[in-house]
Parts: structure tokens; C-alpha cells; sequence
């Protein structure tokens, strides 16, 4: 008979040895979820205690005397029962194995004695229809076999409550027959804890995710002492949908000296702040799926994060549907009309203005708020003239969502129906960073935004541009070059098919509006290298300038058609035409310009290619390096091939993301959940790129969005050995301070 087990030796069916709480825990540690590893004094043990010291007669007597509704009677006795239990010593032989246990959940960790948690599991606990939530003892942050002893006799006690008492003889339990188990538990120091709900609990709504969360340990929220954020997901998706961000003013963090929890005021800098970040609700709401999907019913949760890592720390079925808390000091006071995936950040309002197509652009005056199906780029001149951006369609990497994040405009894609739901006249306010939209004028909410030294790392930070114009606006960002300029808004700027102007001998006037936007660049940051990205247009974008129906044919799949590397070998007459611009700017004097060939496929491709360039005149060397995008799955699994032909190359993690995973980047409808550059998968493929560079010499770059969303990929890279990153302008030293830190700790 074991008086202790851990987790490891338990599951789900184990709940009359180790209760409910007990069970739960070994299940979700063994089906491999997050669960801080714990040992659990089983029953076997409390069963010993009240049965050989005869203190189940004892208890017997006492309750047999009792009117639990007579509440006075049932407070006094029941104090009575706990301290007779209390008073008693523990038989040596079960002491002995907690001991035991504890030396050895301590070792796991490499402590001699670790801190933990006491728990108590009783077997009437968590089932379904009964919740006995909260009801017996938790003993917080205990350290050495004394304490550790203690607080399990303590656990046990708590068995006889009142209120427990109480509850359980309402539910016809009979009071002896309940059981108590407790888990001792390694405690989590945790910077952030709260909650979550598998479906909304005062709604009842199945498609969503509820997640709440607060500052420090989970208690204060457990308890209902702090109003947390509160988060809505689509369970669908993965996206967030609501989000009230309330003001958290108390925490409780670990005494590490005495023990137990201390309160502490949350800095001010810290109480209106967002607490959990993107990536850490992705990941809280990838656990919720996994969760309901393994125990088949909707599941409460508490979660809590230490050092930055998710651990889940109990779950039980939904039992009850509750009431909604109106939270105090709620940033969003109006329910949004419209919801959709925030693209580019801050708030703005305005008058829409419908745009069916590009030649409706003339309807948008400067300030207006610019709605349409799916932006391209023969947009870009109204877009410049918008206060805010909406559309029905695209994801995070979409036309819309790039332009809008350079131009520095708020932008929501992937609505579904803002041309349908709002109305030519309305005056609405975006909030580009939660990504609603509501009907009225609002006064911005106030963003204060960090203001960072600048800091040298080795890491080089490059910045994404696509609209020349911008160059101006950007010079003095503290950039160590362009990492990624997009040649199709040139395209768009210029507006006629290259095609169509080379049939009409107009082939120059293209080269010349091509210098003049390149020159603009190289020019405002020379000598940093600017990395210009040749034109990567998909078919159907090509069919919109003027005359390009004629030149373009139509494909089902244009992502994954007649795109990138393979149309410079087939209309080599065109891809000229973006060399000589280049030859002509190196030849003015900016030899700090770079080419940079997206899409490739093959390595014979390639191959063709670097002839092409020979033939122009442009020969690879030290100053003029050559790159090539590593975005199609073939590239990353060849890149040893692939690297022998050229200087650098920079992950697209955008096209990689959707060719690793099959998902359309520009898919309203499969969401974050699908479209997540943070996948297994696509890590892999970026790690295998840069150490693979690393080791050849060549230089590894990234310049898909990912980056400059997840800071937490940036830390990777760097301890992967990229060579530099470019992110979006917003986040140029945002990212720098991340290179930094990450670079103190490597010390490299
Ligand atoms: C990418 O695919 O990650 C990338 C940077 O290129 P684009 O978004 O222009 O396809
Ligand atoms: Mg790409």
C-alpha cells in the first residue's frame, strides 16, 4: 500500500487512490502537458491516519452530535475536528515516505529542498456535478520536510470545514467515506497566472476561449481579489475577438524566506499594461484545445508563467455557467461593430469611404477611412491619404496589412464584411492594435510608447520598406540598412504591365522611374546596404496594372503560381529591365545596393538567373552580393546546394510558413491557429537554415513579418547565429534592445 505516488505512476484512473485534483494532474502530466512534476499523498495515507489512531470514531462521534444547519453547532465541532487531527502525530511510516518523496521531487529540480505547493484532492472532488472547488486547503509556497509534513496533516484537516461539511451533507456524501489525497507540488514563482475557460463561462458559447489573466501568482484572481484582463479567442481561429484590459493594482510573489505569498503593489507602468503577450495567448489557447479535446467537455483551467515558460497547474469540468464581473476602468467602452485581425497598429477615425476598385480611389480625401475587400498595390496613392484601413479579406502578411504597417497606418484585415456591414458616410474609430472597429468618434486611448537608447549589437537590424517615399520619413531610424525593399509598389507607382510598355517601346521609361525610386533609397542610406527584393508579383496582381490581362493568364493558385525566380527566366526581357535600374544607380555611386531574387524554387533556377545578371553586366563580388529569399520548403531543404551560388539569403517567413504548413497567408478563415510562423515545423526549417549558413559562411537574414511580432523568435534567431534581422519600421529598436539582451546573455 503507497502512502505516496508520483505523477508519473498515476492517471485519470487513479482518482479513488489520489482524488480528483490528484488524478487530473497526472493525466494532464502524462498526455505531456505543461504540469510542474509532483508527488501525491495518496489516500491509503489519510486512511491510516484516521483509522489507526481510532480518530474516525472520534469524528463519527462528534458529527453524529452535529446539526450541520445549525451553524453555530457546525463551526464549533467542525474546529473541533480539525483540531484533533492537527494535534495528532502522523505515524512514523507515512512521515518517513513523505520525506522521501520530498528529498527526491527536490533532486528532480537539483535542490536539496525545493519550494512547493500543498494541495488537497479529496475523492468527491471535481466530478461532474459536483464541484467542490476551493473548498479544502491550499498551503502556498512551503519549504523542508517539517513544513512539508505539516502542511499535509493541514490538508487533511480542511476535510472538516464547515463549509465543507456543510456542502457535503447537502450533496448526501456520506462525511467519512470522502477522501483526501495530497499533491505536493514544485511551486511556480510566477510572473503572470490566472485563468481560462474552454468555453465562454457566462455565455455559455462553445466557439470561444475565455483567458484571465493577472500580474505575480494566480491567487489574487482564483480568490476574486483583482479584476484580471479578460481575453476572448475564436476558437476557430485562434484569434483574440475582446479584450478588456483592466487596471491591476495588487499581486502576491513568493516569500522566499518565510514562506507562504506577500502582497506587493503591480508598478505603475505595469497596471494598465497588457499583461500576457500575443505569443503567450496563443499558446494558452493551443493548451485549452488540447484540454477540451482530451477530456471531451468544456474544462476550467489555471495557468500559470514562470520565466517565461506556460505551465498548466489544474483543470476540472465547467460545472457551473457563471455571472459576469464588469470589470472596473475597462479600456473598451463600446461593444465593436465589426472585428477582424489587427494589422497594423493605433487608433483613428474617420468617414468611410466603400472602394470596389482602383479606379474609385478618388472618392478618398485625406483622413477618410478606406474600406474594400483586399487592398493591391495600385491602392497604395489613396492609401497614403487614409487615416485608417479596413478590409474583408487577408491575414497579418497581406498587401494591406505590409502597406499599412510602412505608411504607418491603423489597419484591420480579414473582417469578412466591412463592405457590407458599413455604410458609404458612417464615422467610425479602428483600434489597429486590438483589431475593432466602432461605430462614432472616439478619443484615442492613450498609448505611451518606450522610448529606447540605442544599443550596438553584432546583430545587424535591417528595416522592410516597399514605398520609396518613405525613405524620407524612416532616415533617421537607427537601422543598419534595408533588409528587404519591395520593387511592387514601384510597379504599382509606374501603373502600366512592363510587358505591355516594352511591346509599345516604353522599356526605358520603366528603367528610369525605377532609378529614380531605387536612387531614392540607396541614396537616403548610403553607405547601409540596401537589399533590393526583385519584383514578386503573382499573376493576378500583374493582371491589374494597365494592360496586363493581355499579358496574364489566370491561375487557380497565382501564391504558388508563375511567380519570383521562375518568371525571370521566362520573360528574362522584364527582369532585365530591374537590372539596368540597378547597374544604373551602383554606377552613380550607391554601390551599397544589393539584389535579392524571391521565390526560388529550384537550384537550377538560380543558376539561370546569375547568368542573366552576368549578362547586364552586373557581376557578383564583394560589393555587389547577391541574395536570394528562402521561402519555398525546397530551398530550406537543399540550402546547402542553394548557398554554394551566393553570398547571403534572407527567410521569407511568410511564404514559408504558408508552403510548410499548406495554408493560405492571406486566409481569413484559417486563422492564427493555422498561419503561425511560431509552428514546430517552420522553426525547424529557419533553424536549419541559419546554423547552416552559420557553418558555410554565408550570410543568414530573415524579413518576413514574424520578427517583428515575436520577440520571442528574434531571441532564437539570434541563439541560432543569425547574422541580421529586418522588421518592420515600428519595431526597429524594440527589436535592437531584444538583439541586445539576448546578445549580453550569450556573450558573444
Ligand atoms: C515573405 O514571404 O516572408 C516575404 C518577406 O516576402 P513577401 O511577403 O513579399 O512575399
Ligand atoms: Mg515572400
Amino acid at each position: 500500500m503507497a502512502f505516496t505516488k508520483f505523477l508519473r505512476d498515476l492517471s485519470k484512473d487513479s482518482l479513488p487512490e489520489v482524488g480528483g485534483k490528484g488524478a487530473n494532474l497526472a493525466e494532464m502530466y502524462n498526455i505531456g502537458l505543461p504540469v510542474p512534476n509532483a508527488f501525491i499523498v495518496t489516500v491509503n495515507a489519510y486512511k491510516y491516519f484516521i483509522e489507526k489512531i481510532q480518530l474516525k470514531i472520534a469524528i463519527f462521534d462528534i458529527l453524529k452530535n452535529t446539526d450541520v444547519n445549525d451553524s453555530d453547532q457546525l463551526q464549533e465541532n467542525t474546529a473541533k475536528i480539525r483540531e484533533m487531527l492537527i494535534q495528532t502525530k502522523i505515524p512514523d511510516k507515512i512521515q518517513k515516505e513523505i520525506i522521501q518523496s520530498y528529498r527526491k521531487l527536490s533532486k528532480e529540480f537539483k535542490k536539496k529542498e525545493e519550494w512547493v505547493v500543498a494541495r488537497s484532492s479529496a475523492t468527491a472532488e471535481d466530478l461532474p456535478g459536483a464541484s467542490f472547488a476551493g473548498q479544502q486547503l491550499t498551503v502556498l509556497n512551503i519549504k523542508g520536510e517539517k513544513d512539508v509534513v505539516d502542511a499535509v496533516k493541514r490538508c487533511w484537516a480542511s476535510l472538516f470545514t464547515a463549509r465543507a461539511t456543510f456542502y457535503r451533507e447537502s450533496k448526501g456524501f456520506d462525511h467519512l467515506k470522502v477522501l483526501i489525497a495530497v499533491p505536493v507540488q514544485k511551486q511556480l514563482a510566477s510572473e503572470k497566472a490566472g485563468v481560462g475557460f474552454t468555453i465562454h463561462p457566462s455565455t455559455g458559447k462553445k466557439d470561444q476561449i475565455v483567458i484571465e489573466g493577472s500580474w505575480g501568482q494566480g491567487e489574487m484572481i482564483v480568490s476574486g481579489a483583482v479584476t484580471p484582463d479578460k481575453y476572448i479567442i475564436d476558437k476557430r481561429t485562434g484569434t483574440v475577438i475582446e479584450k478588456k484590459i483592466n487596471k491591476k493594482t495588487e499581486m502576491r510573489i513568493l516569500d522566499t524566506k518565510r514562506g507562504g505569498l506577500i502582497p506587493k503593489k503591480v508598478p505603475k507602468s505595469k497596471q494598465k499594461q497588457q499583461c500576457l503577450t500575443e505569443d503567450e495567448l496563443y499558446q494558452l489557447y493551443e493548451l485549452a484545445l488540447k484540454l477540451e479535446e482530451h477530456y471531451r467537455q468544456p474544462q476550467d483551467f489555471e495557468w500559470a508563467i514562470e520565466k517565461d515558460k506556460v505551465y498548466l497547474v489544474q483543470t476540472r469540468p465547467v460545472t457551473v455557467v457563471y455571472e459576469e464581473k464588469e470589470g472596473e476602468d475597462v479600456a473598451t467602452e463600446k461593444r465593436p461593430i465589426l472585428i477582424g485581425i489587427p494589422a497594423s497598429p493605433g487608433v483613428a477615425s474617420g468617414i468611410v469611404k466603400i472602394i470596389k476598385n482602383p479606379s474609385e480611389l478618388n472618392k478618398i480625401s485625406k483622413g477618410d477611412v478606406l474600406v474594400t475587400k483586399m487592398t493591391n498595390p495600385d491602392y497604395v496613392p489613396g492609401m497614403k491619404r487614409a487615416a485608417a484601413i479596413i478590409t474583408d479579406e487577408g491575414g497579418q502578411t497581406s498587401h494591406a496589412a505590409i502597406v499599412s504597417r510602412e505608411l504607418g497606418v491603423p489597419c484591420i484585415v480579414g473582417t469578412k464584411e466591412a463592405t457590407k456591414k458599413l455604410k458609404e458616410g458612417n464615422h467610425v474609430t479602428i483600434d489597429g492594435d486590438d483589431g475593432f472597429v466602432y461605430l462614432g468618434k472616439f478619443k484615442a486611448k492613450e498609448v505611451k510608447k518606450t522610448k529606447y537608447k540605442f544599443v550596438k549589437t553584432k546583430t545587424k537590424i535591417y528595416m522592410n520598406l516597399g514605398e520609396p517615399d518613405l525613405a524620407q520619413k524612416y532616415k533617421d531610424i537607427k537601422c543598419d540598412g534595408i533588409g528587404l525593399f519591395r520593387a511592387e509598389f514601384m510597379a504599382a507607382e509606374v501603373g502600366d504591365h512592363p510587358k505591355a510598355l516594352i511591346e509599345e517601346g516604353g522599356g526605358e521609361q520603366f528603367v528610369k522611374k525605377f532609378v529614380h525610386g531605387i536612387r531614392k533609397v540607396a541614396k537616403t542610406f548610403y553607405p547601409r546596404p540596401v537589399v533590393y527584393r526583385a519584383l514578386d508579383f503573382k499573376t493576378n496582381e500583374y493582371a491589374n496594372l494597365r494592360g496586363g490581362k493581355k499579358f496574364e493568364p489566370h491561375e487557380n493558385n497565382p501564391m504558388i503560381g508563375w511567380r519570383g525566380a521562375s518568371r525571370y527566366l521566362t520573360e528574362p526581357d522584364v527582369f532585365k529591365l530591374e537590372l539596368y535600374a540597378i547597374k544604373k544607380v551602383r554606377e552613380e555611386g550607391y554601390d551599397n545596393l544589393w539584389l535579392m531574387i524571391p521565390f526560388v524554387r529550384t537550384t537550377w533556377e538560380l543558376k539561370t538567373i546569375k547568368k542573366i545578371i552576368e549578362e547586364v553586366g552586373l557581376h557578383q563580388d564583394k560589393k555587389f552580393k547577391l541574395w536570394i529569399m528562402v521561402e519555398v520548403p525546397s530551398s530550406a531543404i537543399l540550402i546547402e546546394e542553394f548557398i554554394k551560388d551566393i553570398d547571403g539569403v534572407s527567410i521569407g517567413s511568410n511564404d514559408l510558413t504558408q508552403l510548410v504548413l499548406g495554408v493560405d497567408r492571406d486566409s481569413a478563415i484559417l486563422g492564427k491557429r493555422w498561419f503561425h510562423e511560431l509552428d514546430p515545423a517552420v522553426l525547424w526549417c529557419i533553424e536549419r537554415v541559419v546554423k547552416t549558413c552559420k557553418k558555410s559562411g554565408v550570410t543568414a537574414s530573415i524579413c518576413g513579418q514574424a520578427p517583428s511580432f515575436y520577440p520571442e523568435l528574434t531571441k532564437k534567431l539570434v541563439e541560432w547565429g543569425i547574422n541580421s534581422i529586418s522588421v518592420n519600421p515600428d519595431v526597429v529598436d524594440k527589436t535592437r534592445h531584444i538583439v541586445a539582451d539576448c546578445e549580453k546573455g550569450l556573450k558573444r
